[in-house]
């Protein structure tokens, strides 16, 4: 069955401020562009998941790859998933220091490994052995993120109330895409630094399977943004596919899936969600989030729907 493609990008939901809007909105329209390119050519929705979330992870405006925000001890540490909906192969990597690109670990993991996920430098010996090159931590390091992390830790001093993850204007810069190719196959990546200032060896929903990121050509591709710990319990990416498969429609389900997670755990963040027939839906309850689309009709960006 020949299908239309479609592809849908993340790039976090927060109350992302209006200087920052731009570098967002630019953002997640590149890497959809990326995608896109491979997508028009023919080419596989795991692959333009692959390139899409590599180009956001490349940005430093968002919260993947360097850039990301810093551990409560001032290290990057990154996490990442990639789905194939065909298959439902799958590989992730948690906590990793010294890889530029965590998807592309994810990638590897996924195709030459018989397990799902690996984390810290088992990780890093196995992307290792498989052709990456490692870099250093403090490559990934930038001043933007010590200043950040040194003004989160002054306040905790101080004893302010710690907002870090758990208000809903606290920043989620977490980047994530689904995507459907010409074959009728779906695909999901999610990849981050998780939270600022985070216990080091904290592991968020992004990369946990059916949490911040899933995919089942028989239900729906998802990827998702926000405070991660309420998004794991309630396992939302699979809670939405789920209802996909039994019924729902996907541009209705994400809006479920975040009144879900307001009000069972008082959680925020967003969603993209899209099924195999090319129906997607994008949420958030949060003030904004960076998101773009594009299917064979039409092509949007934009920071709230
Ligand atoms: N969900 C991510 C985490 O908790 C953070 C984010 O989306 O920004 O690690």
């Amino acid at each position: 069955m020949r299908q239309l493609p479609v592809l849908v990008v993340h790039g976090g939901a927060w109350a992302i401020p209006d200087d920052m809007v731009e570098t967002h909105i630019l953002g997640v329209q590149k890497a959809l562009a990326k995608g896109w390119h491979v997508l028009e050519s023919g080419g596989a929705a795991l692959d333009a998941v692959e390139s899409a979330i590599v180009c956001m992870e490349d940005d430093e405006t968002f919260d993947a790859g360097r850039g990301s925000f810093l551990t409560r001890d001032g290290r990057v540490q990154l996490d990442a998933l990639m789905m194939d909906g065909a298959t439902l192969r799958a590989g992730g990597v948690g906590c990793v220091e010294r890889i530029r690109n965590p998807i592309l670990a994810a990638r590897l993991v996924l195709e030459k490994s018989p397990h799902v996920y690996f984390v810290g430098e088992g990780a890093e010996r196995f992307a290792q052995e498989k052709g990456m090159q490692l870099c250093r931590n403090e490559e990934l390091v930038i001043e933007r993120e010590i200043k950040r992390l040194k003004e989160a830790q002054e306040k905790e001093a101080a004893g302010q109330p710690d907002l870090t993850f758990a208000g809903p204007l606290s920043s989620h810069d977490t980047v994530g895409c689904v995507a459907l190719d010409a074959n009728g196959n779906i695909a999901a990546g999610t990849s981050t630094g998780g939270t600022l200032n985070k216990d080091p060896g904290r592991v968020g929903d992004s990369s946990l399977i059916g949490c911040g990121c899933y995919a089942d050509n028989l239900s729906a591709a998802s990827s998702c943004t926000g405070w991660g710990e309420p998004i794991m319990k309630l396992v939302l990416a699979k809670w939405a596919a789920d209802k996909v498969r039994t019924g729902g429609a996907p541009d209705a389900v994400v809006q479920e899936a975040m009144q879900y997670l307001q009000k069972r755990l008082n959680g925020h963040g967003g969603m993209i969600l899209l099924d195999q027939r090319g129906r997607f839906g994008i949420s958030h309850n949060t003030p904004r989030m960076a998101w773009a689309y594009r299917n064979t009709e039409r092509e949007k960006a934009g920071i709230n729907c």
